[in-house]
């Protein structure tokens, strides 16, 4: 039972092909630079690495590209075998709190919410009119990166503004990062032999994007995005929490428009900002040296963690568990010390040995007599995707 798994960005397409009666990845790639003249696509996980420079125009022609590279090397005979195919999203709005199956409706939909995320929903929906198109009887499934917090309650979800602005504008916080935080939910519950429904965690994804969830009862009650992705922690170029009012400032000071502002928030803030790079491990080498922009990028990034686990706590009463993951989160253990040291008044001692000896399958690193466990849990959001899809692939086949 094969499924594939796609991530349609504005200029790059990734994909991940499983196996699901095995749960294994079968192979993955991307197709990068889409209507440039540099693109390419390359396939993981052939015995060769397989690189092809081509001339792909548009997202019908990335998708064919995939097409003919899993045919070309044998992992599929075509695009009719496979059972389903999955969608990742970026935005579902108020209307999708799950997964679901696309049709004519649903795809709609999801162009429609692309107000909300612009960056990101067109080009989801490019990917999924182009699989529909290449593969019109396969069952094609979308999985929401904001559906995980659809269960957030009000007063966690809604902005002190006026009540026009959500109800006419949709202005309210939605949370991303939801099929990780999911995942490593449920994975973590497994780890500590308890059922999802049963366990207080707090899951920290620390990524080039990064954001913390509190989940109460295996739902999540309140996250660090917002509106957008960059309300919350310190990000890889991306600002985080900062006073709204210093957008006014800015604007009047410097003269930059609306624009200019979401750039430099997104793109030119966070590690990057502080210390010229959003590469961990070069803040961590130049930590080394005593490097003054690289300690602060450090400390503000960990300190800004810090608030959100103290915060979340205490809308939680009781933290069974801390989940870090995310490329920071599974591998800095600079950063896991750091974060989880001194919080004396949790109850929470690391083992300091365990959280620097840690596999790739992550692990716990908590001391004996830990009032929370801290757990380290690789994410997958692809392969969450693809358990996501499973329900929905005998309908109507
Ligand atoms: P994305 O959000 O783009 O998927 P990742 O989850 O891959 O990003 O995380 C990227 C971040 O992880 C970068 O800041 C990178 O420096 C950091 N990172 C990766 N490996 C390590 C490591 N061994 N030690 C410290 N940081 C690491």
């Amino acid at each position: 039972m094969k499924i594939l798994v796609i991530n349609a960005g504005s200029s790059s397409v990734k994909f991940k092909l499983f196996e699901m009666r095995s749960e294994q990845v079968i192979v993955s790639g991307l197709v990068e630079n889409i209507g440039r003249g540099d693109a390419h696509a390359i396939l993981h996980g052939c015995q060769e690495h397989v690189r092809r420079d081509l001339p792909v125009a548009d997202h019908d022609a990335a998708l064919a590209t995939v097409r003919d590279l899993l045919i070309d090397n044998g992992f599929i005979d075509s695009f009719d075998t496979l059972e389903g195919i999955g969608h990742r999203v970026v935005h579902g709005g108020e209307r999708f709190s799950g997964p679901v199956r696309i049709d004519d409706t649903v795809l709609e939909a999801i162009e429609g919410l692309s107000p909300l995320a612009p960056l990101h929903n067109p080009a989801n929906a490019k990917g999924i009119r182009a699989m529909r198109n290449l593969a019109p009887h396969v069952p094609q499934i979308a999985v929401f990166d904001t559906a995980f917090h659809h269960t957030m309650p009000p007063a966690a979800f809604r902005y002190a503004l006026p009540e026009r602005f959500y109800s006419e504008l949709s202005v309210r916080r939605y949370g991303f990062h939801g099929t990780s935080h999911a995942y490593v939910a449920a994975e973590c519950a497994a780890r500590m032999g308890k059922s999802l429904d049963a366990v207080n965690l707090i899951t920290l994804h620390l990524g080039n994007g990064a954001s913390a969830c509190a989940i109460r009862n295996g739902r999540s009650i309140d996250t660090s995005m917002g509106f957008t992705p960059l309300e919350g922690l310190v990000m890889g170029t991306r600002s985080g929490d900062i006073d709204p009012g210093l957008l006014a400032y800015l604007s009047r000071e410097t003269g930059m428009d609306a624009e200019e502002l979401d750039t430099l928030l997104n793109r030119e803030c966070g590690l990057k900002g502080i210390a010229g790079t959003n590469d961990m491990r070069d803040i961590e080498n130049r930590m080394r040296d005593e490097e003054p922009e690289a300690l602060l990028a450090f400390e503000l990034f960990v300190r800004r963690i810090r608030k959100y686990i103290g915060a979340y706590a205490v809308l939680l009463d009781r933290v069974d568990a801390i989940v870090f993951t995310g490329g920071i989160g599974e591998h800095s253990s600079a950063v896991r010390h750091a974060v989880c040291k001194g919080l004396h008044i949790l109850g929470i001692e690391t083992d300091k040995m365990k959280n620097e000896n840690l596999t790739d399958e992550g692990g716990a690193f908590h001391a004996e007599g830990s009032c929370s466990q801290l757990h380290v849990i690789p994410t997958d959001e692809e392969h969450s995707i693809a358990r996501q899809c499973l329900p929905y692939l005998t309908q109507g086949r």
